[in-house]
This record gives structure tokens, C-alpha cells and sequence, in this order.
């Protein structure tokens, strides 16, 4: 099955019970057993909920993988990845990372005796150096939030020996666009907020793995820490995961098309996205991704405050934090997403203030394109 029926087929029987093609919400709680002990698989919705089995079955397939287990939370999903670990473990891990995930790791999990290294990873000498005798886990994140460098998921694994493992948070690519599983990573988790939910309507998770004892491990952790979705939640996901093919194919036009006007305009001074020859990793980008997703970063040229008198000019763009839903965003990084972050330490990144990152929605192009020509002009 290719990968646009894995999306619509996996996990998406009719039910035993009625017959409803679409898998029910199965709002429930609990479940009535017929003897102490005696049930149909399913006691305690903590532990366990069709329509969840459901949805990880669904987004297992989506990257080719055995298991998927879902989340509250793309946080919750990482949070129950990092419990398999122990305390005085090691974790290598990308610099360019998400906010949300730097806060987690330096923040809580330290306290609990994790140690982490925060590293370039598409310096391979870097990444080397950086491993000590109780390295554990390395995490990636490709393309990285909001410069879109990319990191070679490949190269990283061949770094591993016995008893590592390697996770990649696959938020932004998207299983569509990236299979890091094939690449030879361990683990792949994703915000499900994101892409595969697609409409900007729900908040989710999910860690996927083909290792039988990792499964273990986090599927444990799933249900003794306890963020798991609602039936609702995982409904919702669900449904947007079945169009996502679709979606991304057309995010990936738009982009590319919205990356080419910017890269040929007076105003602007640089444009960041994988898919154009002019990014550093371009070649990467093509062996590692079959498409580019949609998230495009650039900088105007003259002084930074026209970022951000710029945001606001748009029609089209909401001037919002998130990503990947159908509608077109614009961030301000330095000011938004990456607002926790010391300007010294933000600018050495890269993150200056005059960068702007466009999540490009599934609008026709010609009106974005209208929208941003209006919106460069009036400048
Ligand atoms: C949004 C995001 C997360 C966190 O996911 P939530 O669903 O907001 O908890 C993790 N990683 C990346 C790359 C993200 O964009």
C-alpha cells in the first residue's frame, strides 16, 4: 500500500459493532466486563481506547513503522520518549531546537538527573566530540526551527554503537516528506499539531518505532505517566491525518513558489527553505526529503523594525505562533517562538530580528503571492 491509501485504510476498519464506516469517538472511560478479568481488550482508557488504537495504527503506517503511540501533546510524546532513559544518562542533542523541547530538557529532565549536550549536528566532529560513555539518545531536529538547516539523519546513526539510540522529531518535514526510520533512526516523534492534524484545531502527539522493546518502554510510560489524547482529540488527528498527502504535496508547491518570488525580490534580503538551489544544503535536502515542506524563513533588507511593520500589512497571513494548518501563517521568531531565548544567545543562532518565517497554507498561490506583493510594496 503506498502511502496516501496508508493514510485513509490503516486502522480505519468499519466497526465490529454497528458497522459505521468512520471509526467511532469512543467517549468512554471505562469498559463493562462480562467476568472479573474477562473483557474484549479494553478496561481503562488511560491504558487503552479504540479510537486512539486507531489512530496509532494509522500514524505507525505513515512511517512505514510497527507502533505508534499518541500523546496529549507533541511535549508529552517527547516527555515519554526521554522516560525510557535513567537517571545519569547522556542525550546529544541538536542546538537549533524547539523551544518547547529546549525548556523540557534543560528545565525539567535535568532535575531528575538527565544530562544533555547541545550541539551543531551538521558538524559530525561536534557530534562526536560531544559523546561521553553514558550517551544514551541522540536528538535531531530536521529542518530545524526557523532557519530550516538540515541535519544528515544517516550520518548521525552511524555515530551510534550498542545501547544508543537515535530520535528525530519529524515535525516539520513531515512523514510525507521524510522517513527517518528508513534513514536508520530509532525512534520518530512529531507534534501532530502540526502537519499530520493539519487544520489547526487540536493539540497532539505521537512517538513511532519499529524496536519491540522501545514500544514496550514508552507504551509503559504512556499509561503509567498518563498524557494521553481524549477519544475527541484523537478523532480529530485522525481525520486530519487522511488528507495529508494532499496537503503537503500542495504546501510544497506553494512554497516552493512563495521561496522563488521572495529569493527575486528587491526587498528582500535572504530567503531560507531546502528547496531552493541556494541553500547551503540543497543537496542534502534532496537526498534526505523527496519534497520541502512548507515552512519558508527570510529577512528584508534595511532596518529590522520593518519586520515588523511587515506582519501586519498581510490579508492572508495570521500573525500567529504554530504550524502546518491549511491556512497561511507569518511569526516574528525573535519576538514570538523564540522570545524565552537571550538576544546574544538568539542572534549567534542566527535568529535575528529582522527574520520572518512564513508557515505556507494551501490558499491558492497567485493570492498569496498577491498578498505579500502588496504587503513588500507598501513597505
Ligand atoms: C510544536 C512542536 C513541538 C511541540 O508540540 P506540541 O504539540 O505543541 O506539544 C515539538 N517539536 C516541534 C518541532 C514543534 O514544532
Amino acid at each position: 500500500m503506498k502511502f496516501a491509501t496508508r493514510a485513509i485504510h490503516v486502522g480505519q476498519e468499519a466497526d465490529e459493532a454497528t458497522g459505521a464506516t468512520i471509526v467511532p469517538i469512543y467517549q468512554t472511560s471505562t469498559y463493562t466486563q462480562d467476568a472479573v478479568g474477562s473483557h474484549k481488550g479494553f478496561d481503562y482508557s488511560r491504558t487503552v481506547n479504540p479510537t486512539r488504537v486507531a489512530l496509532e495504527a494509522q500514524l505507525a503506517s505513515l512511517e512505514n513503522a510497527q507502533h505508534g503511540s499518541a500523546f496529549a501533546s507533541g511535549m508529552a510524546a517527547t516527555a515519554a520518549v526521554l522516560n525510557t532513559l535513567a537517571m545519569g544518562d547522556h542525550v546529544v542533542v541538536t542546538d537549533d531546537l524547539y523551544g518547547g523541547t529546549y525548556r523540557l530538557f534543560s528545565r525539567v529532565l535535568t532535575r531528575y538527573g538527565l544530562e544533555f549536550t547541545y550541539v551543531d549536528m551538521a558538524d559530525l566532529a561536534a557530534v562526536r566530540a560531544a559523546i561521553r560513555p553514558n550517551t544514551k539518545m541522540f536528538w535531531i531536529e530536521t529542518p530545524t526551527n526557523p532557519l530550516l538547516k538540515l541535519i544528515d539523519i544517516a550520518a548521525i546513526c552511524s555515530l551510534r554503537t550498542a545501547g544508543q539510540i537515535v530520535v528525530v522529531d519529524n515535525t516539520f518535514a513531515s512523514p510525507y516528506f521524510q522517513s527517518p526510520l528508513a534513514l536508520g533512526a530509532d525512534i520518530v516523534v512529531h507534534s501532530t499539531t502540526k502537519y499530520i492534524g493539519g487544520h489547526s484545531d487540536v493539540i497532539g502527539g505521537v512517538a513511532i518505532t519499529s524496536n519491540d522493546d522501545l514500544h514496550e518502554s514508552i507504551k509503559f510510560h504512556q499509561n503509567a505517566v498518563g498524557g494521553v489524547p481524549s477519544p475527541h482529540d484523537a478523532w480529530l488527528t485522525m481525520r486530519g491525518a487522511k488528507t495529508l498527502a494532499l496537503r503537503m504535496r500542495q504546501h510544497a508547491e506553494n512554497a516552493q513558489r512563495i521561496a522563488e518570488f521572495l529569493e527575486a525580490h528587491a526587498e528582500v534580503e535572504r530567503v531560507f527553505y531546502p528547496g531552493l538551489p541556494s541553500h547551503p544544503q540543497h543537496a542534502l535536502a534532496k537526498r534526505q526529503m523527496s519534497g520541502f515542506a512548507g515552512m519558508v524563513s527570510f529577512t528584508l533588507r534595511g532596518p529590522m523594525e520593518r519586520a515588523l511593520t511587515f506582519a501586519p500589512k498581510l490579508q492572508y497571513f495570521s500573525l500567529a505562533e504554530s504550524l502546518g494548518g491549511v491556512e497561511s501563517l507569518i511569526c516574528h521568531p525573535a519576538r514570538m517562538t523564540h522570545g524565552s531565548i537571550p538576544k546574544e544567545d538568539r542572534e549567534r543562532r542566527g535568529v535575528t530580528d529582522g527574520l520572518l518565517r512564513l508557515s505556507v497554507g494551501i490558499e491558492d498561490a497567485d493570492d498569496l503571492i498577491a498578498d505579500l506583493t502588496s504587503a513588500l510594496e507598501s513597505l
